[in-house]
């Protein structure tokens, strides 16, 4: 982490009594873990924040504490709003279609996204931290903030979830550290578990086993895809969230290099998701198609023309595991 660069951020964030701070639709763990982690870091000095997300908080994370401050998105920024501080999130599109009209700058991006390409005034980024709440976690370390309880349970749930519980690749030593001081501070290891992968609520499993039907594989055993169909919503009750971790169920399968999910919108809307045993690079793939992530997790979004950019998305995977027997 770049310490110059750090100490910019900790004096903006310091500076600001009512920051406003938001992150990425469709939010996962590390994006309520980095944003409730950080509210709880500033109100501790003192500080007011507003918390944002499109769609406002859903019900898998409202085990976290200061869940209730969540909110949707306002029209505009609130004029008390000091500093507009985006976090987790890989492009500026990605904060929500609300905020994109807005005529403030983004002030402060905090992530970990490799293909972020730095929409804010201050960018910190550290791909090398495999979630934004270890990245807020070194911050507030350099910073000599006080860690609470609650804040170490929110950045617990954060590296937990986007480290696919301590399972991906971008899991090493340093992660693992950081793990043990949130321990250290009063993080509950067993207890976020429990919340994270071990409840499931009927709906979203009737949409898992809708959705791992449609399972296909090609490319010589080496890709498979999942679809999800817009009536798997109305079958199953479930809500767009609960799509969170199926695709997992595809890159356990032995000899698999690349897993992807195809979620078709009602209009020809097309979401993409990716994800890479290692060897190919997913984000690569995704960058092509104007979308992005990480090397072993991407996404893309395509508004219309959903099966023709399915077909495209799947020759370019066929290319690139063609690729590596070359
Ligand atoms: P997921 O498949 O879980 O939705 O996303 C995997 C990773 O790719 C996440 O790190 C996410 O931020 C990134 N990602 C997903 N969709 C998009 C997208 O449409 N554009 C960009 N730039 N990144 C995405
Ligand atoms: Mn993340």
């Amino acid at each position: 982490m770049d310490k110059a660069l750090a100490q910019k951020v900790i004096d903006r964030l310091s500076s600001a009594q009512s920051p406003a701070l938001f992150t990425h639709l469709r939010p996962d763990g590390d994006a309520f873990g980095s944003l409730l982690g950080l509210a709880h870091a500033l109100q501790d000095r003192g500080q007011t924040p507003s918390l944002h997300v499109e769609g406002g908080m859903i019900p898998m994370y409202r085990f976290l504490p200061g869940n209730e401050l969540v909110q949707d998105i306002p029209d505009q920024l609130s004029e008390k709003a000091d500093v507009f501080v985006v976090l987790d999130t890989s492009t500026r599109e990605r904060v929500g279609k609300k905020t994109a009209t807005w005529k403030q700058p983004v002030d402060l991006v905090i992530d970990h996204h490799v293909s972020n390409p730095g929409f804010g005034i201050l960018n910190l980024i550290v791909p090398e931290i495999p979630a934004t709440a270890g990245v807020l976690f070194r911050l507030f370390e350099m910073a000599g903030w006080k860690i609470s309880p609650a804040t170490a349970t929110c950045l617990y749930a954060g590296l937990s979830t986007d480290t696919g519980s301590f399972r991906y690749r971008g899991t090493d030593a340093a992660t693992l550290r950081i793990a043990a001081s949130l321990v250290e501070l009063g993080a509950d290891p067993s207890e976020i578990a429990k919340h994270c992968y071990l409840s499931v609520t009927p709906e979203r499993y009737q949409l898992k086993k809708l959705t791992v039907e449609t399972l296909s594989i090609k490319d010589n055993k080496k890709s498979g895809f999942l679809t999800i169909l817009p009536d798997f919503y109305n079958k199953s009750g479930a809500k767009s969230e609960d799509t969170e971790g199926i695709i997992e169920e595809v890159t356990s399968i032995q000899g698999l290099e690349v897993a992807s999910l195809f979620e078709f919108g009602s209009g020809g809307s097309l979401r993409v998701s990716l994800r890479s045993k290692g060897k190919v690079d997913v984000n690569a793939i995704a960058s092509t198609f104007g979308g992005g992530g990480h090397r072993a997790a991407a996404g893309i979004r395509f508004a219309k023309d959903g099966e023709k950019n399915r077909d495209l998305v799947l020759s370019a995977i066929s290319k690139a595991i063609s690729a590596l027997n070359d």
